[in-house]
Order: C-alpha cells, then sequence, then structure tokens
C-alpha cells in the first residue's frame, strides 16, 4: 500500500527564510517543485529528484518507449563520457567548448561528459561498418542524463546544466530514405506530444553547431520561453526567429506580407536531418547491394524529459497549486480518511484500505493510489495539501461515508468538478 506517511516528501509550507532563498526570479513549476518535495536543488543548475518527480519521469519514459515500438526503435545505453579526440575530429569541440563539461583523466587524456552523443553513435556504428544493408534503416536510442555547462542555469528544470534527454540516432542508405525515417519519427514525436497533451508548435529551426541539411524545434508556449517562434498569420508555417533576418517581412513559406505573430515558446525537443555530417568524418558505413561500402544518412532526434516535465507543470499550474496531465501525474487518485478519534473513524474503522484495496483493482488506477494516512491532521488540511501538490482525483471519506449506502467526495481536479459518489458510481467514474 502506498502511504503518503512514509514517502519523503519535504514540504516547504511557508518558506521560513523567503529571503535568503530568494524566490523572485524563479519560474513557476520551478518554485511549485521545490515547494511540494518533488525537487530540491543542489549545486547551480542540478536538482535531485524526490519520489514523487521519479514517478512522473517513469511514466514519461514509458509513454517514449511504447511509442519507440511502433518505430522499430532500439534502446541502448552509450557511456557518459566520450574522448574529446573525437569531437574534434568532427570539428564541433571548437565550436562548442564553453558549455562542455570536460575531465581529464589520470593518462591526461581529455573527455568530454556528454550533452549529445551524435559522435559517439557514430564512432560505435563506424566500429563495426561496413553494416549490412539488410540492417537499415537502424534506430537507436537512450534515455540517459546529459550535460551542459550553461552560463545562466535558471528556472529549474527548464534550463539545468544535468537534464534527462532521450537521443535517438537514424541510419539510412540513401538521402530519400532519410527524409523518409525523419518523416516518420516527427510523426511519432507529434504523437508522444498529443498524448502528453500540451499544444505543441513543430517549427523549422537553425541547424547550429551539430549541422545537418534540416531541423525541426518542438516547443510549448509558455511567456517564460526563451525561444521566440514566428508563425504566419495566413499559412500558419512557424520559425525559430533565428532564421529570419532582422528586416524580413515576408513569409518564407507563401509570401505573405508582414503578418506574423510572435510567440515565446519552450523547446521540448529538436530533431536534425544530418545526412553525412557525422558518418564521413567518421566514416560510417553500410555494403551497398553492389558490395561497396557507402556513407550512412543520418538522423539525431531528441527529447528533453526532464524539461517537458517541468514546461508541462509550468503550463497547467495555477497560483500556488501544482497541476500535472493525468498521464504523467505521480499518482493518480489519493484518498483521504476521516481524522482520528473522530465520529466518523470511530465507526468505519479499516474503509480507507478497503477501498484503497477495492480500488487498486480497478484497471486504469492500478498500483497509482495513494493514501493519505496522516490521520491526526484535519481532513481540510490534507485535502488543501493534496490540492497543492495536484494529484488529479482527491477521494475524501467524510460525513456521508456514515450513510446506509456510503458515499464519497470526489475532486476531479483536471475537469474541476466535485461528485459524491457511492462505491459502485465511483468505480464506474474511474473506469471511464
Ligand atoms: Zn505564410
Amino acid at each position: 500500500m502506498n502511504r503518503l506517511s512514509r514517502i519523503f516528501q519535504p514540504l516547504t509550507i511557508k518558506p521560513r527564510n523567503a529571503e535568503i532563498l530568494n524566490l523572485e526570479g524563479l519560474s513557476c513549476s520551478q518554485k511549485l517543485m521545490m515547494n511540494m518535495g518533488i525537487i530540491k536543488p543542489s549545486n547551480p543548475g542540478c536538482y535531485h529528484l524526490l519520489p514523487l518527480g521519479i514517478r512522473s519521469i517513469e511514466k514519461l519514459t514509458k509513454l517514449i518507449e511504447l511509442e519507440m515500438k511502433t518505430i522499430d526503435g532500439q534502446k541502448i545505453e552509450m557511456p557518459l563520457l566520450t574522448s574529446a579526440q573525437l569531437w574534434q575530429k568532427t570539428g564541433r569541440y571548437q565550436s562548442v567548448t564553453s558549455e562542455l563539461f570536460v575531465v581529464n583523466d589520470r593518462h591526461s587524456k581529455e573527455l568530454i561528459i556528454n550533452p549529445t552523443n551524435e559522435e559517439s553513435i557514430t564512432d560505435l556504428i563506424s566500429s563495426v561498418s561496413p553494416i549490412s544493408h539488410r540492417q537499415l534503416p537502424l534506430r537507436l536510442y537512450q534515455i540517459t542524463n546529459k550535460f551542459r555547462d550553461e552560463m545562466k542555469p535558471r528556472f529549474g528544470l527548464l534550463r539545468s546544466r544535468q537534464f534527462l534527454m532521450k537521443d535517438l540516432y537514424s541510419f539510412d542508405s540513401n538521402i530519400d530514405n532519410a527524409k523518409h525515417t525523419y518523416n516518420e519519427i516527427c510523426q511519432s514525436y507529434d504523437r508522444i506530444f498529443q498524448k502528453i497533451g500540451i499544444d505543441f508548435l513543430k517549427v523549422q529551426a537553425s541547424t547550429g553547431t551539430i549541422g545537418g541539411t534540416s531541423s525541426h524545434e518542438y516547443h510549448f508556449m509558455s511567456p517564460i520561453g526563451e525561444d521566440q517562434i514566428i508563425v504566419c498569420n495566413k499559412c500558419k508555417y512557424a520559425c525559430n526567429q533565428e532564421l529570419i533576418a532582422v528586416d524580413q517581412k515576408i513569409c518564407t513559406k507563401c509570401g505573405e506580407n508582414d503578418n506574423f505573430q510572435i510567440l515565446n515558446g519552450i523547446e521540448v525537443g529538436h530533431t536534425f536531418l544530418l545526412g553525412d555530417r557525422f558518418s564521413k568524418p567518421l566514416d560510417a558505413t553500410y555494403l551497398s547491394n553492389e558490395g561497396k561500402p557507402k556513407h550512412l544518412q543520418m538522423g539525431c532526434f531528441g527529447l528533453g524529459l526532464s524539461r517537458i516535465l517541468a514546461a508541462t507543470l509550468e503550463i497547467l499550474s495555477e497560483n500556488d497549486q501544482l497541476r500535472w496531465p493525468r498521464i504523467l501525474s505521480p499518482y493518480t487518485l489519493i484518498i483521504i480518511g476521516p481524522k482520528e478519534g473522530s465520529k466518523e473513524q470511530t465507526k468505519i474503522q479499516n474503509l480507507p484500505e478497503e477501498l484503497y484495496n477495492t480500488l487498486n483493482a480497478v484497471p486504469t488506477i492500478h498500483e497509482d493510489i495513494l493514501i493519505d494516512d496522516r490521520n491526526n491532521m484535519t481532513i481540510g488540511k490534507r485535502l488543501l495539501e493534496a490540492k497543492r501538490v495536484g494529484y488529479p482525483f482527491i477521494l475524501v471519506i467524510g460525513k456521508k461515508s456514515l450513510e446506509d449506502i456510503p458515499e464519497f467526495e470526489l475532486h476531479d481536479l483536471v475537469n474541476k468538478t466535485e461528485h459524491s459518489f457511492s462505491e459502485s458510481a465511483l468505480i464506474d467514474f474511474l473506469l471511464d
């Protein structure tokens, strides 16, 4: 049984030393995640992810992994360290040094703590090259921590120095096939964001220091977003402002004159059609039908898991209350039983635990229920706290549980409604 009293969730009820903490300049999601015991700050730009935060991240990971199965993605795990020599070979070491965490080993060899893994994966394929054309298309991904020495880490998990990222790398025999793969994986990313349920924009983006021929970013719209997204009001073509010349007034796609809107976006995903940008310098090849080794055509596709979570909370949460999409909430339902010594408690005894077990058999919330067993606290106090943490469903066992057919109070935070349900009506509702 998941008991709240046993969960490590250090709450900041009222920041006692608000001045020292200096909560100004923090984003809404960052403040709430810290106050509600989802994350705690460590050194600048690094955070402890606490049990409730981990549960949410694990749900997001599962959602992504299920989606990867539909596009034949194979999960791997690469080392966190890559030789700096590899990055020199591709010319990237020189261009992004300031953001790289670099360490020296005991033999004075430079190693990069990976912010991304194009060099590493291409080197892996190169080491077994030429691979058979029967292996293609090949899609390999991992979900691991990445590191970037941000000049200004801020907004908690939105711009941190350590972040959880899913990176997928695709290998194809020619550029047409690579484009086909690119579109297929972008569609799969669309589905992931649709399941999370936050409106997103897929926008044309700069290929930056990674390079390649084409690139798109996925953005959640938010006033605190650090990217400016230009959207044509006529054809809805969207691109990152960095692609637009300062004095440009014409839509690149439809030719509409000066009819744009500018939105702030939080980048939550980034895709690149790489071509042979990495396979050529690192010599990653496949054996063609004619028996000749040819350079592989690649794509790379990133999703920032910790950032997706923070951006989602940033957009859904209100005032001092967290709000989660049901699919990512640490627990879907919390049960609050009567206070110790109350009339209800004396009469109904183990009802909260019984109800927990009954509901746990409902497939839609199986293993996803929490019981607030801190019965020394009033219902009102626990209800307020549950609302602040934002569990989608809060079930209160109050006065009506004493009626001939006991009824329970259900607070549905997603639809902002309240219901009074008998046990069977409650199960029907949760099965929906
Ligand atoms: Zn247009």
